[in-house]
């Protein structure tokens, strides 16, 4: 399977950034045997995707509604309208911050889905719940709830990232990442089938840095990774990109 590479912007960049984002573009891209991505804050999207021609631009979040009077939000096809091709719904900053529920990802995933957009569905347990022995249970319960009725693998990723190691510089280790990795495989193959879960990317997010991405990308299950603050360098993202076992 094509490892895939999806940086999170969050809320950074303006326009002054656009150069640095071309940057990630070219450097990223270079591998065949490597899908690149950069999620961007929606102000963004437009003038990236005009500039970076076939390299992938996504957003961060999406409405569940098709339009309507929901003030300050966007819908998934007005992403795709400004030029993205993917979105990450469901990030735990989201569902901390604004109390995003498992059936408002579910709802989202979906109306993304429609838009044709890809979907880059994020889980991942807390540092009390990993230290309670709760992490499986919990990603379980996230996965159960938030994953749409009907999956392709084509357009569906899953994000395992653990709160504790996002934005901390704490990473999972290797084997943790697996654990939960082939955990969410075999939770993907009895919610949808064996073939849509083989073929279903899933992706490690927490502190992915250039110094730990080539140990993480040696796992069986793990399928890429989401980077937040080490995908706003083009220098740091694209050697995340082009890690170390990449073909
Ligand atoms: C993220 O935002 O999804 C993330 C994993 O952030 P960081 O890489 O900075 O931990």
């Amino acid at each position: 399977m094509r490892k895939l590479i999806v940086g999170n912007w969050k809320m950074n960049g303006t326009s002054r950034d656009v150069s640095e984002i071309m940057a990630i573009a070219e450097l990223s891209g270079m591998h065949a045997a490597v899908d690149a991505a950069l999620c961007l804050p929606a102000t963004l999207i437009y003038r990236a995707s005009q500039a970076v021609g076939g390299f992938a631009i996504g957003g961060q979040d999406c409405h569940m509604m098709e339009a309507g009077a929901y003030t300050g939000c966007l819908s998934a096809e007005m992403l795709s309208d400004a030029g993205a091709v993917l979105t990450i719904i469901g990030h735990s900053e989201r569902r901390a911050a604004q109390h995003e529920q498992d059936a408002d990802i579910r709802a989202k995933a979906e109306a993304a889905q429609v838009a044709g957009l890809q979907v880059i569905v994020c889980v991942g347990e807390t540092l009390d719940e990993r230290e309670s022995k709760k992490a499986l249970n919990v990603v379980l319960g996230q996965l159960h709830l938030s994953l749409p009725d009907t999956a392709a693998s084509q357009w569906l990723s899953v994000a395992y990232e653990p709160v504790w190691a996002i934005g901390t510089g704490k990473v999972a280790t290797d084997e943790q990442a697996q654990e939960a990795h082939a955990f969410i495989r075999g939770l993907l193959a009895e919610f949808y089938d064996a073939q849509t879960a083989a073929a279903t990317r899933i992706l490690y997010g927490g502190s992915v840095k250039p110094g730990n991405v080539d140990g993480l990308m040696t796992q069986p299950d793990v399928d890429g990774a989401l980077v937040g603050g080490a995908s706003l360098k083009a220098d740091d993202f694209a050697r995340i990109a082009n890690f170390e076992a990449v073909a």
